[in-house]
């Protein structure tokens, strides 16, 4: 497979197109951001380590009968995905409340929320990602009715699955945001899943091993990065 030209660059990764128009190759930078693009810093080895991640989780998620856009790695920092159209909402679970939702409805941060709660934001920086619901979606035409009820039952069952698998390595998996898109007329999980994108704590200490030690200035980003695939098994290059 052959890179032919960029698509897009994002925040954290570059897409590109490939000789198949069926696949993209997506490039985990070394970039980080929070608040909208308004912090940002490059971290050394970031890029491989979510790469890796990434895909650990992908074919976990895979195997267990999420539909997913994850092909295969392609090197230490790419990896060949399915060309998706993506749905430009992002799909927020929450275990624990921690975040926005403890600014926005004044709850207590750690407060366990059973059942977990599900929530939708737009994609979309400059709005600040507002928060919207299903009727939003269908009537904007972002997503159809059924496609919002398959994006919800997918995310749900996804929480199902990782919540015990990082529960498994002595995590708490707090929440966690999804993007979906269409291939072929069905929905597939897309983006990425990696610490950039969820919060994890030690379950035990609640140490943060996720990107809330970015966005809080807390130190030793990656290196909780690099804890959390060790916990799990994903194997990283030295
Ligand atoms: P952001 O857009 O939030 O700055 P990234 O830097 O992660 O994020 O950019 C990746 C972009 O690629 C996002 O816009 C995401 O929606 C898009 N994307 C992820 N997976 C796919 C896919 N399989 N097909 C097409 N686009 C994708
Ligand atoms: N999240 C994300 N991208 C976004 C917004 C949120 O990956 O654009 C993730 C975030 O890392 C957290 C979860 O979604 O794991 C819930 O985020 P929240 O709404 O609490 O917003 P935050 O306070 O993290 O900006």
């Amino acid at each position: 497979m052959k890179k032919t030209n960029e698509l897009y660059a994002g925040k954290a990764k570059t897409v590109y197109a490939t000789d198949d128009q069926d696949r993209l190759i997506m490039y985990f930078r070394n970039d980080t951001s929070a608040f909208d693009g308004e912090k940002v810093e490059k971290l050394d080895r970031k890029g491989m380590v979510n790469n890796y991640f990434n895909a650990f989780i992908m074919q976990k998620l895979q195997a267990a009968g999420v539909p997913t856009h994850f092909e295969t790695t392609l090197s230490d920092q790419e990896s060949v995905v399915k060309r998706l159209e993506m749905i430009p909402v992002e799909c927020v679970m929450r275990n624990i409340a921690s975040g926005s939702i403890v600014r926005r409805l004044g709850v207590q941060d750690g407060m366990e929320l059973k059942p977990p709660t599900f929530e939708f934001f737009l994609k979309n920086d400059a709005l600040h990602d507002p928060m919207v619901n299903d009727y939003h979606i269908e009537s904007f035409k972002w997503a159809t009715r059924d496609e919002v009820a398959r994006m919800k039952e997918l995310t749900f069952k996804v929480n199902d699955i990782l919540k015990q698998l990082f529960l498994d390595a002595g995590m708490l998996l707090v929440d966690f945001k999804l993007e979906f898109g269409r291939f072929q007329g069905e929905i597939y999980l897309g983006d990425e899943f990696s610490p950039d994108g969820c919060r994890l704590w030690d379950a035990q200490t609640r140490k943060k091993l996720d990107k809330d030690r970015f966005r809080q200035g807390l130190g030793g980003v990656v290196e909780a990065y690099e804890e959390v695939a060790q916990r799990l098994g994903v194997r990283l290059p030295a």
